[in-house]
């Protein structure tokens, strides 16, 4: 099977937008991801998928903890930065929850200890139990057919 027909056919399924993010040696480092899921209540699961050539993947596996923020739609610049699609870079400054950096302003920051995880094709799907949750008012930043959308 054709990459884009795959990639046209999930592109059709909507999602929102996350930056995965972790710390090693108070160095921080962000990626863009969509391929992000709840997975269970007790405990509180959740599930996100990092590609295995993704830096992100091998600072996961060193630190076992990890950041979602969940992007709202003013902030399609910042998914921009961690997607590595600016030509310059960025400088962020990061709010600390528990030890653990998150994108400030997102709609929702989670922070995770990685329960475990499972190397799927290639990328290793990250399960990570839930340690601390903030919210806050927004509209969503979404991403349908491989384009930047909005969600009202
Ligand atoms: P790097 O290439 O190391 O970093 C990515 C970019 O973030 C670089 O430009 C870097 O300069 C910048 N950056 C990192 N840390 C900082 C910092 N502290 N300050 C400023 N800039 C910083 N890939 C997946 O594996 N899974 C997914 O679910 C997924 N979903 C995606 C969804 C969307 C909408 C998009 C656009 C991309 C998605 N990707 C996904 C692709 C992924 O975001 C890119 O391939 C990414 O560049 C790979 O991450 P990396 O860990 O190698 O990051
Ligand atoms: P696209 O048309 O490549 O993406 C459409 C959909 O295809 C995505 O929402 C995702 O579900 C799927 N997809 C794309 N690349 C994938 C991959 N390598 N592994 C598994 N699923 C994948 O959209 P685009 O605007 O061209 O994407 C920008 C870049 O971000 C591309 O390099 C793309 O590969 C990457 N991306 C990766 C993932 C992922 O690894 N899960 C998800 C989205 C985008």
């Amino acid at each position: 099977m054709d990459d884009r027909m795959f990639r046209n056919a999930m592109g059709k399924f909507a999602t929102g937008v996350t930056v995965i993010t972790t710390s090693v040696d108070n160095n921080v480092r962000g990626m863009t991801a969509n391929a992000f899921m709840s997975v269970s209540l007790n405990p509180k699961l959740v599930l996100i998928s990092v590609g295995e050539k993704a830096h992100m993947n091998e600072l996961i596996k060193e630190t076992g903890k990890f950041g979602v923020s969940i992007l709202n739609r003013e902030q399609q610049e910042m998914s921009m930065c961690f997607a590595g699609q600016l030509k310059e870079n960025r400088d962020i400054d990061f709010e600390w929850v528990g030890g653990v950096p998150v994108i400030k302003n997102a709609i929702v920051n989670l922070t995770c200890d990685v329960y475990n995880s499972h190397r799927a094709g290639d990328h290793t799907l990250f399960v990570g139990e839930v340690s601390d949750i903030l919210m806050q008012e927004g509209e969503p930043l979404g991403f349908y057919e491989g384009k930047y959308t909005k969600i009202s």
